[in-house]
């Protein structure tokens, strides 16, 4: 045989009884079936087979089938990033023209940025609503047309409001309206939106499911075995799938998510509790601290004394330069304007996730010159409170 067809057809490893520890990176694009019977029931979706990297494959499967087990779901989808995974969600559960998605007005500023394009290009209609007023919420839902959804973060970014979400799934059912939980900022370890009767769950991947600053990635799970079919269809469509690289990392890092998480929670809250007492700091925004408007949601809905691992607080009488000569003198926590890492990472709403507003905008929401935000790692607090500390006492303020 010569040289071209060797090289084209030799190291394709048949795979032998066994369950490996770690999933295969497969990087195979197509599937060859010696039957083609076999690529035929493939194609058609009757049996279980791989066909076309775009609508399934082996690496993102035992992800996805991890994230339905952590979500207890029926499926899942895994998509390059969260956003991808919002789009897909959205237009399964049937943002088209028509419907109305009733959205938090609180959402991650490029949700709402992605509301307003699927708005404009293909006429759903976005209602804004109070996601922490159920009045709001329930007058919008009593009015939006059959087929609408309901969209919201159970812990809102920069401030961490958070969302009573079993009593809006609740309001939801009773209109009728197919309800998506964007649990990026909680995790599976939080609160599992699907046990209380969500239709789907999605999270950047990027941020605690991944969890080491080394993937960007999406995942939905759907609630029952039809949505999680149609989300795979629509992701065939969008081609927008994780690649399977990034599903074994995030699938790596979801190995030690309740460890972490649980470590993040409980760092958290002792950095609130220490910024709370500190002269240079006006305002934490923490729901674990008992004075918070949202500690007592927080305490029903969420697992046991969690309470997320994000926080925020407002520097005195600080602007953005006393913000940023804050942060340049951090030395441990790292000035990354993303979340859910092993490492404590900070970042300012005003210029990262909240810049596309005004500051009346901003200051509307409650959002300040001086707020900073912080994601809590899982760094010992005492050396974290150490580093946060020679930050404010450097501070001429
Ligand atoms: N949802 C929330 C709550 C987020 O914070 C983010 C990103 O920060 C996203 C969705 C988008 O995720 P990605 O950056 O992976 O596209």
């Amino acid at each position: 045989m010569s040289i071209f067809t060797t090289a084209v057809h030799s190291g394709h490893l048949a795979l032998k009884p066994g369950t490996p520890s770690a999933p295969p990176i497969v990087t195979a694009s197509g599937w060859s079936h010696e039957k083609m019977e076999d690529l035929d029931a493939a194609l058609a979706d009757e049996r279980a087979g791989y066909m076309y990297s775009r609508d399934a494959a082996p690496t993102q499967e035992a992800f996805e089938a991890a994230m339905t087990a952590l979500e207890n779901g029926r499926g899942a989808a895994a998509f390059a990033s969260g956003m991808a995974a919002l789009h897909a969600a959205l237009l399964t559960a049937g943002a088209k023209s028509g419907a109305t998605i009733v959205a938090a007005s609180e959402l991650y500023g490029k949700s709402q940025a992605l509301l307003d394009r699927l708005s404009e290009t293909s006429g759903v209609t976005v209602r804004r609503v109070n996601i922490r007023d159920p009045a709001d919420v329930g007058a919008a839902l009593a009015v939006a047309p059959p087929g609408s959804l309901l969209l919201f973060e159970i812990i809102s970014n920069p401030l961490c409001h958070v969302a009573d979400a079993p009593a809006l799934i609740e309001i939801a059912h009773r209109c009728t309206v197919t309800v998506v939980v964007d649990s990026t900022f909680t995790s599976p370890y939080l609160i599992r939106p699907l046990d209380h009767g969500a239709h789907f769950v999605m999270h950047s991947a990027t941020k605690y499911i991944g969890g080491h600053g080394d993937v960007l990635g999406g995942v939905v799970v759907a609630a029952s075995d039809e949505a999680a079919a149609d989300l795979r269809k629509t992701r065939s469509l969008l081609g927008s799938n994780l690649s399977p690289f990034d599903a074994y990392l995030a699938l790596r890092g979801l190995r030690t998510l309740p460890l972490r998480v649980r470590e993040q929670n409980h760092n958290a809250l002792k950095l609130a509790q220490w910024l709370a007492a500190h002269p240079r700091v006006t305002r934490v925004h923490y729901p674990g601290l008992p004075d918070n408007a949202d500690h007592a949601v927080a305490r029903r809905i969420l697992r046991e004394d969690c309470f997320g691992a994000m926080l925020a607080f407002d520097l005195i009488d600080a602007g953005r330069a006393e913000v940023f000569a804050f942060m340049e003198k951090l030395k441990i926590v790292q000035r990354i304007a993303t979340l859910g890492d092993v490492a404590t990472l900070a970042s300012y709403p005003a210029h990262a996730s909240h810049r596309a507003l005004t500051p009346r905008e901003r200051s509307a929401l409650g959002i300040g010159d001086g707020t900073v935000r912080l994601s809590a790692g899982i760094e010992d607090a005492g050396d974290l409170i150490a580093d946060l500390d020679q930050g404010l006492k450097s501070l001429q303020i």
